[in-house]
């Protein structure tokens, strides 16, 4: 017994072909058969699930209960029709169905009463949202138009027709609870059917018992500034509905970050490589530099070397989680000039007559 979604497991439509079963089964059981995934507890529960749902939905008599109660009980496994190979009653003490027999409960069986689901939260959904480097920088406000379940108008939620009046449920006759016999001990539980209501409905036509229909939600999303790359921004309630009241499931928004020509970005921090000229480094200097949020003035000490990191703080990226930005880093590369005529080429010789210093010298001493 199992109140899983038999088609959602699959991957196939309420509407599939046999073939189609069998193909989407055929293709799961590969990927998590148990011989594949030796000692994967999780992958051999899937692989139950999906054996599970292929032995209802590939069995036109069982996807027909299925269908209809949106759930199958292996006690009446081959029983559906009341006759053919595979009855097994045993253990069943029937004498607690106000009497009737089989053919009164199987003839109620294949009448279309839905099965009162369960309250349950709605699922959360995920939705991928591409923007650019200032787009993340700055935040984003942009409409979005993406698919979820909402909860079924015809039906109200309820997931049984409105249009006729509730039943007793076919299985407990109303009681709410079914008996049944183990040995000689008699068991009293809570009717898997109903779910111990007692009561039953023909399946809403709209949504076929689920109390929620496919839709097209438009909604409107404020992106923080700073996110990256993966982060996921939460939107309450804005994910499938919930069933029967059950409250709804959430959307995450999933964020895809472009690059920036000239900027790199390490989390909240940017970095980015800035040329200087030989005096700049050897005099120090005040140059301009660009920030993400425009110009600044970064100060270059005397004897500067090639490579240098510089920190600017809190020219980076807001961070999501902090009242705080990254910094930004500034790598200097020293740009040398291009020298042709014969003054300069003295003024260097010269420099390097003053400055006999040999950057070799450690070189040769391993
Ligand atoms: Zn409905």
């Amino acid at each position: 017994m199992s109140n899983e979604d038999y088609y959602r497991l699959l991957g196939i439509n309420r509407d599939a072909a046999a073939d189609e079963i069998k193909k989407a089964y055929r293709k799961l059981a590969r990927k998590f058969h148990p011989d594949v995934n030796p000692g994967d507890k999780q992958a051999e529960e899937r692989f139950k699930k999906i054996s599970e749902a292929y032995d209802v939905l590939s069995d036109p008599k069982k996807r027909e209960v299925y269908d209809a109660y949106g759930t199958y009980s292996d006690n009446f496994r081959g029983g559906a029709s009341g006759q053919g190979p595979g009855v097994d009653f045993a253990g069943f003490d029937f004498s607690g169905f106000g009497g009737s027999g089989f053919s009164d409960i199987f003839s109620q069986f294949f009448q279309g009463h839905s099965r009162t689901a369960a309250p349950k939260k709605g699922e959360d959904l995920e939705y991928q949202v591409s923007m650019g480097f200032d787009e993340a920088l700055k935040g984003l406000q942009t409409r979005i138009t993406y698919a979820r379940r909402e909860t079924c108008q015809t039906c109200k939620g309820k997931g049984q027709s409105t249009e006729e009046r509730m039943h007793d449920c076919a299985l407990c006759q109303g009681t709410g609870r079914i008996t049944q016999m183990k040995g000689r001990m008699k068991f009293t539980t809570t009717c898997t059917q109903c779910g111990g209501s007692g009561r039953a409905g023909r399946a809403c036509g709209t949504c076929h018992g689920d109390g929620r229909v496919p839709s097209t939600d438009n909604l409107e999303i404020k992106i923080p500034p700073g996110v990256q790359t993966g982060s996921r921004i939460r939107f309450a309630g804005k994910g499938d509905a919930g069933v029967q009241g059950a409250p709804a499931g959430d959307l995450y928004i999933v964020a895809t970050v472009g690059s920036h020509p000239f900027f790199e970005r390490t989390g909240d921090n940017v970095s980015c490589k800035v040329p200087i000229t030989v005096t700049e480094a050897a005099l120090g200097a005040k140059i301009e530099v660009p920030t993400v949020d425009g110009r600044a003035m970064l100060k270059i000490p005397p004897g500067t070397q090639h490579g240098q990191k510089f920190r600017l703080r809190e020219r980076g990226f807001p961070s999501l989680r902090a009242a705080t930005r990254g910094d930004q880093f500034v790598e200097v590369k020293i740009v040398l000039p291009r020298i042709a005529d014969e003054r300069s080429k003295e003024i260097l010789r010269e420099l390097a007559r003053l400055n006999p210093d040999d950057p070799r010298r450690d070189l040769f001493k391993f």
